[in-house]
């Protein structure tokens, strides 16, 4: 896979969360004081026999200055007749993380961010108790990349494990790309934060890692798809409920409101934007024609719902709320 360095480039440059963002850097105040604010939200769903708890993490403001395709008019033709909102040029998107429980076993897949990314962040751990399970509980924490909104909650305050009974799994292809010493010597010194935090959190599970090629199978019940652009080993994961799936696409949208409409609008996070829109494209398809059940990272919480398509795009169906087992 061919890895394209000044899109790299760029969107670290243009990265409103930079190297302050290390998780290492934690302390007990911010941590306090961003649980305080963080709210403990969780939705719970069934998946066939499987059972999916959504846990909001917090959110994130993404600016339309993170579009380099930004069209003003036609940003404001996808939102008219909904209730989205421009903030300060800015659309608030939920940050998410997704925890699956399938024969007896605990996965979660991702971890939400920090406060010291964003004030708003870090509230995935304590959505996590208010939906009755503990840390030790989980057996295998799944990646679908490896950015600091996603990584951040694998780390407590002090740096150390918070999943102290979990096993790693990630993209051979993300590790690597992470880890990779010639890469981050040609990042700008301010934005190499990213590899730092990345290598940091994921520091204390290396003793317990499993990296994925392919089509591997990630967990229980949960097989990986690669869904490459967004970061070169970018991954979804196909969840296997038995008589239902669910698809958790990771990143493949970061807003909502605005990338069904144009999935052909990549933001400055993309390591590649062409190959993001094209993955982003062919998934969408995929999940149209499959008719799959779909959920994300950044999909409007607690995101949940279909694919349908919309004129030269498409839209997104939100289920109604799911009410009891
Ligand atoms: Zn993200």
């Amino acid at each position: 896979m061919t890895i394209n360095r000044r899109h790299l480039l760029q969107a670290l440059a243009a990265a409103p969360v930079a190297a302050a963002t290390l998780p290492a850097a934690a302390n007990a105040s911010a941590q306090a004081s961003a649980i305080a604010s963080a709210p403990s939200a969780f939705h719970r769903f069934k998946i066939g026999e499987a059972t999916v708890t959504a846990l909001l993490d917090g959110h994130l403001p993404l600016g339309t200055q993170l579009i380099p395709d930004f069209d003003a008019d036609k940003a404001s033709s996808a939102l008219k007749g909904t209730l989205y909102q421009f903030k300060d040029s800015s659309l608030q998107v939920p940050v998410n993380g997704y925890l699956v429980e399938h024969g007896g076993t605990y996965t979660l897949v991702d971890t939400g961010g920090t406060p010291q990314m964003s004030p708003a962040l870090g509230g995935l751990h304590s959505a996590l108790a208010a939906a009755g399970v503990t840390p030790e509980q989980i057996s295998t924490v799944v990646m679908t990349h490896l950015h600091p909104d996603h990584t951040g909650g694998l780390l407590l305050p002090d740096g150390s494990a918070a999943f102290a009974n979990a096993e790693l799994v990630v993209s051979e292809v993300e590790w690597g790309f992470w880890h990779d010493d010639a890469i981050l010597a040609g990042v700008p010194k301010g934005s190499q934060g990213f590899f730092h935090a990345a290598r940091m959190s994921v520091a204390p599970y290396k003793d317990r890692l499993k990296l994925i090629k392919g089509e591997a199978e990630a967990a229980p019940g949960l097989t990986a798809v690669p869904l490459p652009g967004h970061t070169p080993g970018h991954t979804g994961f196909m969840l296997d409920g038995g008589s239902e799936s669910l698809l958790i696409w990771g990143d493949l949208v970061h807003m909502t409101a605005l990338q069904f409409t144009y999935p052909d609008w990549t933001i400055t996070f993309d390591t590649d934007a062409q190959q993001t829109a094209t993955t982003r494209r062919q998934m969408m398809d995929r999940a149209v024609v499959d008719n799959l059940l779909v959920t994300g990272m950044h999909l409007d919480f607690p995101g949940l719902g279909q694919v349908k398509r919309a004129g030269e795009g498409y839209r997104y169906q939100a289920a109604p709320w799911q009410f009891g087992q």
